[in-house]
C-alpha cells in the first residue's frame, strides 16, 4: 500500500488552541455526565445534562443533528459499540458505559469518549476497559510527525490482540477541527510504515472500539447502533491531539473526571 496523497487539513498553532477550547469543554461536559452514572438512571438523563452544560458554556453539541443524528452524547452500553442513542434504557449495577462527546465553538470541533464501569463490573471486563483505554495512549505514543496512521493502529492492535479482543475494523478515529469528521482516517489496526504520512499542523481523534470477543460489529436498524455481533461487551476510548513542530500535543484531558 502507497501513502494516500495529502488531502486533510494542517491547522496553525492558533487554531489548535481555538480547537483545544472545544476538546476541554467537552472534558467538563463528561465530568458533569460522570458523577450522575449510577444504577438505575436513564440514559437520557444523561443527555440531558450534557446538552444543559455545553449550551451553558456558550457551545453547540457537535453530534445533535450530525448527519441526523438525535442526541448530544452517544452513549453505548455494554455490547454497544459505539453510536448508542441514549433513550429510556435504564443503567444497571454491572453495565459498561461509553460516553462520546463533540463539542462545537469559535468554528472548531473537540470529540472524545471514555467507558465508565457502572456500580459493580465483573474482572473481566474491568480488564477489557483498562487494556482498551491503555491501547489508546499506545497509540498516541506512535503519533508524531514522521510516523503514520499504521504506526498508530499498529501498535493498538498488537497490544490489545494478546489479550485474544478483538480491534473493530468497521469504524476507525479522524481528522476533527473545522469539521466534526475530517481526513486522514485513523485505523486501530495495520501495518508499521503504512497508511497516511503524519506532519505537523494535523489534529487527529486515535478512538479504539476494542471488543471482549469477536471483532465483527452489526449497525441496528435504527441506522446507527453498532453491537458486538456476538453480543459480548466493548469498550471506547478516544483523545484528540495534535502533531505540532514541538512535538505532539494532547487537546483532550481525561483529569476532570478521573479519580
Ligand atoms: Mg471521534
Ligand atoms: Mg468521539
Amino acid at each position: 500500500m502507497k501513502l494516500k496523497k495529502d488531502k486533510y487539513k494542517l491547522y496553525t498553532p492558533e487554531e489548535i488552541q481555538q480547537i483545544k477550547e472545544s476538546s476541554l469543554i467537552v472534558g467538563k461536559t463528561l465530568a458533569e455526565v460522570a458523577k450522575r452514572i449510577a444504577p438505575g438512571v436513564p440514559l437520557m438523563l444523561l443527555d440531558r445534562v450534557a446538552e444543559d452544560f455545553i449550551r451553558a458554556s456558550g457551545a453547540e453539541p457537535s453530534f445533535k443533528g450530525y448527519r441526523g443524528f438525535p442526541s448530544t452524547l452517544c452513549v453505548s452500553v455494554n455490547e454497544v459499540v459505539v453510536h448508542g442513542i441514549p433513550g429510556n434504557q435504564i443503567l444497571q449495577d454491572g453495565d459498561i458505559v461509553s460516553i462520546d462527546c463533540g463539542v462545537y465553538k469559535n468554528g472548531f470541533h473537540g470529540d472524545y469518549a471514555y467507558t465508565f464501569p457502572v456500580g459493580n463490573v465483573s474482572k473481566d471486563t474491568l480488564l477489557l476497559i483498562e487494556r482498551t483505554k491503555q491501547s489508546l495512549y499506545l497509540g498516541i505514543e506512535q503519533a508524531k510527525a514522521g510516523n503514520t496512521t499504521g504506526d498508530i493502529g499498529n501498535a493498538i492492535q498488537r497490544y490489545v490482540e494478546s489479550f485474544g479482543y478483538g480491534v473493530v475494523r468497521d469504524l476507525c478515529g479522524h481528522g476533527c477541527g473545522r469539521k466534526l469528521h475530517e481526513f486522514p482516517e485513523v485505523n486501530n489496526f495495520g501495518r508499521p510504515k503504512q497508511g497516511v504520512l503524519l506532519k505537523p499542523g494535523m489534529v487527529i481523534c486515535i478512538e479504539p472500539m476494542i471488543n471482549r470477543g469477536t471483532y465483527k460489529v452489526k449497525t441496528e436498524p435504527d441506522g446507527w447502533t453498532v453491537r458486538t455481533l456476538d453480543r459480548k461487551p466493548s469498550a471506547h476510548f478516544e483523545h484528540q491531539i495534535a502533531l505540532t513542530e514541538k512535538g505532539t500535543e494532547m487537546l483532550s484531558t481525561y483529569e476532570y473526571f478521573e479519580n
